[in-house]
């Protein structure tokens, strides 16, 4: 048997999650080994939000151009790819090469192992023949991979995922998607933008699903406008590919064809590859159960996209702010043993308190960040208009048996959105009770940027009549706000 080599800690997966976790803990002088089976950094950089935020950027950039007629002249558009999968490849993924964020780590004094990891007892991860026993704790920042749903004849044909969508050097005459959330519809609209024959199937009743109706609405009109063709309440049944192209078949005997097939049906944990069971946890389940400091069993941590508390880059951070923190603190006891006070520096010698200032802009020594807290939570669709969001859905408040009062105000009658000719919504979600926010929903052209003022006012519980009688500045897309919180009835 493999003799474990002691390390302070050993984090799982370096995707966003696990490498500021590693990152930030081997800065601060702890012995850090970071396991990465594929590329360190993960799916944003390579595979999620940069690359896609690339295309979208040039995406946005030929619809503004389309709307130069009557508006400012004419302008003709002729849409290129090429430069767009440079881009891609070039700037953002080093054409999926890791070597950058390698560097990166080792370079902020981690030590780096390629494989998978997975527990092997108590305090231990094995690699291959390795086995490292941690002093301090684990950190499981495995994340997700696309769940793909087992539809008849799905498997056997070459669909892709978003891995395949973005790394796309030249496009299909036709594109069929699977899935209506998020990263089906941004996707969605980049290809229709670029001349591709978009197809969007959704099992439920409505798109973006999870967002206030209104939303979904005003994204799914201007997505037809781009030419996408939306099939709603299609429970797909199964699918064929003939060596040309795909046949996606409905259960209500519905049928649609293109060259390629996207399947954005969402993203699965996959537990049982972690070795859970050997620390006695149930690896069946969904996701990886945490705490409010991420905490999933003694000495084990998790970060990110695998602790099922939101499918965000910015989760994965905030998370991570809070285990480097609470990691340190377990260091500085360790070494020290407690600190009667409970306010001292972080962490002796190399471990300077500086250093435990946290992703999510929190500092002060460690163990002094907060608890996690998701109620604010924001998330960003970036389709045009992009969809904000903040908190509760007025359904989701309801169901919660919150007393909800509701404001909302269209984009186009605020002077800005008239000027731009812009389609969008500002929703508030109120809570009478309380006389605060607690969700809110912010479509628009720059729905993403004026969100933040919706989630400062969720987070920080800032009172209804404080929000009713500030000034907003003239004429803005964010002056809808004052509108839409005036309007809760
Ligand atoms: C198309 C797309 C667009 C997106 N756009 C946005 C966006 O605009 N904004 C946003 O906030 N989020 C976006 N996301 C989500 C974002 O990418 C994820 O929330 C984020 O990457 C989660 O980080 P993570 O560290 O939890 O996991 P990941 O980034 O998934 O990293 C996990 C890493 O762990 C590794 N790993 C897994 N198991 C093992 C093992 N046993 N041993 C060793 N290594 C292992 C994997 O190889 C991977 O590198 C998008 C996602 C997609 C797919």
């Amino acid at each position: 048997m493999t003799e474990p080599e002691i390390v302070d800690v050993v984090v799982v997966g370096l995707g966003v999650g696990g490498e500021e976790v590693g990152g930030r803990l081997a800065e601060a002088g702890l012995s850090v080994v970071g396991v990465e089976r594929d590329l360190v950094g993960g799916e944003c950089p390579y595979w999620g939000c940069i690359p896609s935020k690339m295309m979208i950027r040039a995406a946005n950039a030929i619809a503004e151009a389309r709307r130069v007629d009557g508006l400012a002249g004419t302008a003709e558009v002729r849409p290129d790819w090429a430069p767009v999968a440079k881009r891609i490849r070039e700037e953002a993924t080093d054409t999926w090469d890791d070597r950058v964020a390698v560097e990166r780590f080792t370079g902020r004094g981690g030590r780096f192992v390629r494989g998978s990891g997975r527990l092997d007892g108590p305090g231990r991860v094995r690699v291959g023949d390795q086995v490292f026993q941690a002093r301090h704790g684990i950190v499981l920042g495995t994340g997700t991979r696309p769940s793909v749903p087992p539809i008849d004849g799905l498997a056997d044909t070459p669909y892709w995922t978003n891995h395949q969508a973005i790394e796309v050097e030249e496009l299909p005459g036709s594109l069929l998607v699977l899935g209506g959330g998020a990263i089906g519809l941004e996707l969605a609209q980049v290809f229709a933008r670029f001349g591709v024959r978009v197809t969007v199937v959704e099992a439920l009743d409505r798109v973006l699903a999870v967002e206030e109706p209104e939303a979904s609405e005003v994204v799914a009109a201007a997505l037809r406008t781009d030419g996408v063709e939306i099939h709603t309440g299609v429970k797909a049944a199964r699918v064929d590919h003939d060596g040309e192209g795909f046949t996606l078949r409905g259960a209500g005997g519905e049928t649609f064809t293109a060259e390629r097939l996207l399947v954005v049906t969402g993203r699965r944990a996959h537990l049982e590859e972690l070795g859970l069971d050997t620390v006695g946890i149930d690896a069946r389940q969904r996701f990886l159960p945490v705490d409010d400091r991420l905490h999933v069993a003694d000495g084990l941590w998790a970060v990110g996209d695998v602790t099922g508390e939101g499918a965000f880059t910015h989760i994965a951070m905030y998370q991570a702010a809070i285990v480097v923190a609470d990691l340190l603190d377990h260091a500085r006891r360790a070494t020290r043993g407690p600190d009667p006070s409970g306010t001292a520096s972080a962490v002796g010698g190399a471990m300077g308190a500086a250093s435990a200032v946290g992703a999510n802009g929190s500092s002060g020594p460690a163990g002094t960040v907060p608890p996690a807290d998701y109620r604010a939570l924001p998330r960003v669709t970036f389709t045009d208009p992009e969809v904000g969001a903040v908190g509760l859905t007025e359904h989701q408040a309801r169901e919660r048996g919150i007393n909800v009062q509701v404001g909302f105000a269209e984009l186009s009658s605020s002077t800005r959105g008239w000027i731009h000719r812009a389609d969008g919504f500002i929703k508030v979600v109120a809570d009478a009770d309380q006389g605060v926010l607690i969700g809110a929903t912010s479509v628009g052209p720059a729905g993403g940027e004026v969100l933040s003022g919706l989630v400062v006012a969720v987070h920080a519980a800032v009172p209804l009549a404080q929000l009713r009688h500030m000034i907003y500045a003239y004429p803005t897309f964010h002056r809808a706000i004052g509108d839409a919180v005036r309007d809760l009835s």
